[in-house]
């Protein structure tokens, strides 16, 4: 069995392992009989334990990963905060993991809270943002002694001035007025922008929360979108933020792209700070403290989602149905995200099938991959797809009566449970029953 440091990374005629291993997991590999291996396990093993769909987390390339941001960041600026965004996996494993490798959590609304909090996060390394918290969701955060809170309208404002009771740190996030260059979806902001306040509406509420002998007014809060592939944007972003004032504290956001495709090329962590960095070496004062909150580059290349092929169907064109599709991949129809998959146990054969690889959800637009090369693919074969740590999970669904994966993390040849499948019970337990024995 492969073990990190020696996993065997083959390259085969025919097929485009060579560079398959870029999109895949750090510690992915192929073993000896070409079946895939995450972190020193072969996948085929884990389907046989786990069953199918199954979210596969490659736990030492995600804490690399988590740490070359956390490390990264603090050499280049010393006075800085990582926020993980956790809306990208917000799974109880991976709140405690992102705490035990330096990194402090972004949160949107009660759940994620309590996500966190169940995690043992320490809540004064929570970030709450949102656009729409309630009365009872600032409770929860209050009650919680949650660090920070990310303020987003006056509204809100009005909510704190009824629920404060002790000290509270606040941001201001603002409109920067940047377009990102993402899909529409995932662009925020823009002047249209629903998160936030415009520069001159700022000023007001800034003016509010220092007047407040409770706020702790520190600074501003800028997210350009996601899955931005232009280093420039960031800098952009960072030059904008600087135009709002002088504050403490600068957060610039999240949003860094990450490579899904074999054609797609994305900046390195390390290119992304630096860029960011340089730019706040030009536009933000000296002493002030700067934080990012990525979240789909942090998670997404670690995770891969196995599948089992249900039906091979040759008619308009070759289908292979898999268990599993829109209900736990959402993001493709949302955002047209694209991806690469294999089959999982037949790496080394050549790749000579072009396919539809599609889901079981009854949507045409529950296509998966428009054109996977697969060897001759048959029922029972595994569907490993790539880079899918990120929104995968987080926006999994019951439609068509669909029940969310389990995930597990695999590390130096061992896997643990870090969540369970949902059951036929879990589905009907919101449900009155409409049978009374
Ligand atoms: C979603 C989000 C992030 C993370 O974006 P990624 O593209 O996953 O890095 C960061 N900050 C805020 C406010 C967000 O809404």
């Amino acid at each position: 069995m492969s073990t990190t440091g020696q996993i065997s990374k083959p390259s085969a005629e025919g097929t485009r392992l060579a560079e398959l291993w870029d999109i895949f997991p750090e510690e992915a590999g192929a073993d000896e009989r070409g079946v895939l291996t995450i972190g020193g396990v072969a996948v085929d093993e884990l389907a046989e334990r786990y069953g199918t769909p199954l979210q596969i987390i490659d736990e030492e390339g995600l804490r690399r990963q988590a740490r070359r941001f956390s490390a990264g960041l603090r050499e280049r600026w010393p006075n800085s905060e990582v926020l993980y965004a956790s809306k990208s996996f917000p799974v109880v494993g991976m709140y405690k993991l992102a705490q035990e490798e330096g990194l402090s959590i972004d949160v949107a609304g009660g759940g994620e809270i309590k996500l966190a909090l169940a995690a043992g996060v320490d809540p004064k390394i929570l970030h709450f943002h949102g656009n729409a918290k309630s009365d009872d969701e600032l409770k929860i955060a209050l009650d919680a002694g949650v660090g920070t809170i990310i303020v987003d309208n006056e509204d809100e404002l009005d909510r704190l001035e009824r629920l404060l009771e002790r000290p509270q740190k606040l941001l201001l996030r603002i409109i920067p007025g940047v377009e990102a260059e993402t899909h529409a979806s995932q662009a925020t902001g823009g002047v249209k922008s629903k998160f936030g306040l415009p520069m001159d509406q700022a000023k007001h509420a800034i003016e509010r929360m220092q007047a407040h002998p409770l706020m702790e007014f520190e600074g501003v809060h800028i997210h350009i979108g996601s899955q931005i592939l232009n280093t420039r944007q960031f800098a952009e972003s960072v030059a904008n933020i600087s135009t709002s004032g002088e504050f403490g504290t600068y957060d610039v956001g999240g949003g860094l792209g990450v490579k899904y495709t074999y054609e797609e090329e994305a900046p390195s962590v390390e290119d992304y700070l630096d860029a960011i960095v340089a730019a706040a070496r030009e536009h933000l004062p000296e002493g002030a403290r700067l934080m990012i909150e990525p979240g789909r580059s942090v998670v997404a290349r670690s995770g891969i989602s196995l599948y089992r092929a249900t039906s091979v169907k040759r008619t308009g064109d070759v289908f292979v149905a898999v268990d599993g599709g829109m209900a736990d991949q959402l993001d493709i129809a949302l955002t047209d995200q694209r991806y690469e998959a294999v089959l999982a146990e037949r790496l080394l054969e050549p790749w000579t099938d072009s396919v539809q690889l599609v889901g079981r959800q009854c949507e045409s637009g529950d296509l998966m991959i428009d054109g996977a090369n697969f060897p001759a693919p048959k029922v029972g074969d595994l569907v490993a797809m790539a880079t899918t740590g990120a929104y995968s999970y987080t926006m999994t669904n019951n439609y068509n009566g669909a029940l969310r994966p389990a995930i597990v993390f695999v590390q130096n040849g061992e896997e643990r449970l870090v969540a369970r499948r949902e059951t036929y019970e879990d589905l009907l337990r919101l449900h009155a029953p409409a049978i009374d024995n």
